[in-house]
């Protein structure tokens, strides 16, 4: 490949065109492993970020993207309909909390916390209200467009860079306490103030369930979504929980809210939608949501992608859909888990290592210093395992399917780059 015509002339996610890095070449990928160019296998520690949590290549993904794209790709969805966007959205549902009863199809992520904010203020302008607020969590990540960035922490997405254009919302402190430590009543206490000072104007609360992810891999307790749900209920303001990292099993259950045994007014999945295949997105609404925003002056809900629904997306989401349906990821989730608890203690005696931290098929170690982006990258291809780090944080999120030998190559590949200074920035 012409690694010099990609160094020169095309940008990677967060990256310089100043100073370049070299990128790792990948031309296929099956089962938990990618493959370089000069044949080298690596195993992905990542499911590429979230997503191909059944592993790459599978057959029966494959079968429906191949099937579909015999019949159609793309058609739009203005006035027509199809059985896969059909199929993806009643499995969908099926899934979902049980209150959730109107599908909104998007084409990413961002997009699809966008589209949940304007549900959000649609809904309170058809009720006659003013409420431009939305509160939020530090340490959050909603995604990289405007609405979507403008309730994701405001010091990791430099919001200082787009003063005066983006808007300014509520930030609550983010919960303390451990998902496996005890709960403290002080961990609330930040937020429900904030809610209880501003509630006239907030049109929803906005977060991740359970796990902080982009923002900084925080696993936390469930009391505080129960203490959230009941909040907004007494002050009467939405609540939309941004599932696009953690649905679909990657934290021990179908949904992440699931631990605290609630559900949200309005919920945004991606990531795994379609396993990894293709970008979809999706925003779920109460049916109390969609028929306040249809029912306001605009008689409708005010947006429409023009590859809305996209027939190959969804045919492939309504096959990955079947198979999380089949069950298996709990057992391959409960596994993960389990290597993650008995192996991530074991680093903390690392003078590098600050804490570890895992649920579900998660792992994270939080160093005391930033990772040495270059270095740590070539000692993870040299151990044969691919580890993409950020800032201070070595995290893991395997294929459901990894089995245990690959989970030991992950995790043997982190213990070596914590045993190499050069691997950290000092
Ligand atoms: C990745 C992510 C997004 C953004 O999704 P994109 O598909 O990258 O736009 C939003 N919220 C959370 C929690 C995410 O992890």
């Amino acid at each position: 490949m012409d690694l010099a015509f990609d160094r020169q002339h095309i940008w990677h996610p967060y990256t310089s065109t100043l100073t370049p890095l070299t990128c790792y070449p990948v031309t296929h990928a099956d089962g938990v492993s990618l493959y370089l160019e000069d044949g080298t296998e690596l195993v992905d520690g990542m499911s590429s970020w979230w997503s191909a949590i059944h592993g790459y290549n599978h057959p029966r993904l494959n079968q429906a993207a191949h099937q579909q794209i015999n019949k159609m790709s793309h058609v739009m969805f203005g006035g027509i309909t199809h059985q896969p966007a059909i199929d993806a959205c009643r499995k969908l549902l099926e899934l979902a909390p049980d209150n959730l009863q109107h599908v909104f199809l998007a084409d990413s992520g961002s997009v699809a916390v966008e589209v949940s904010l304007k549900m959000a203020l649609q809904y309170w302008h058809a009720k006659g209200e003013q409420r431009p607020k939305f509160l939020t969590l530090r340490h959050g990540y909603h995604g990289d467009t405007f609405a979507a960035m403008s309730v994701t922490d405001p010091d990791n997405s430099m919001h200082s860079l787009y003063k005066g254009f983006l808007p300014e919302h509520l930030f609550a402190e983010s919960p303390r306490g451990g998902f496996w430590q005890e709960w403290d009543d002080n961990d609330i206490v930040d937020f429900r103030r904030q809610l209880t000072d501003n509630h006239h104007q907030i049109a929803a609360v906005i977060l991740e369930p359970i796990v902080q992810g982009a923002g900084g891999m925080r696993i936390y307790h469930p009391q505080f979504l129960r203490e959230v749900r009941a909040l907004c209920d007494e002050f009467g303001v939405l609540l939309i929980l941004d599932e696009i990292a953690t649905g679909f099993g990657r934290t021990g259950k179908l949904f992440a809210c699931e631990h605290a045994g609630i559900a949200p007014d309005i919920l945004c999945v991606g990531k795994a939608l379609t396993g990894g295949y293709m970008t979809l997105s999706a925003t779920l609404a109460s049916k109390d949501v969609a028929d306040t925003v249809c029912g306001g002056e605009a008689g409708c809900f005010m947006h429409g992608p023009t590859f809305m629904g996209n027939p190959l997306a969804c045919s492939v989401a309504a096959a990955s859909l079947e198979l999380i349906a089949e069950n298996h990821w709990q057992q391959q989730v409960k596994q993960i888990e389990q290597c993650f608890a008995e192996r991530l203690p074991l680093l903390n005696h690392y003078p590098q290592v600050k804490a570890t931290r895992w649920l579900g098929a998660i792992g994270v170690v939080e160093t005391h210093h930033p990772v040495h982006m270059e270095a740590i990258q070539a000692l993870f291809v040299e151990h044969g395992v691919w580890i993409r780090p950020f800032g201070r944080l070595i995290y893991m999120m395997p294929p459901f399917i990894s089995e245990a030998h690959h989970l030991d190559q992950l995790l043997n590949a982190v213990e070596a780059a914590l045993q190499t200074p050069e691997c950290f920035q000092s």
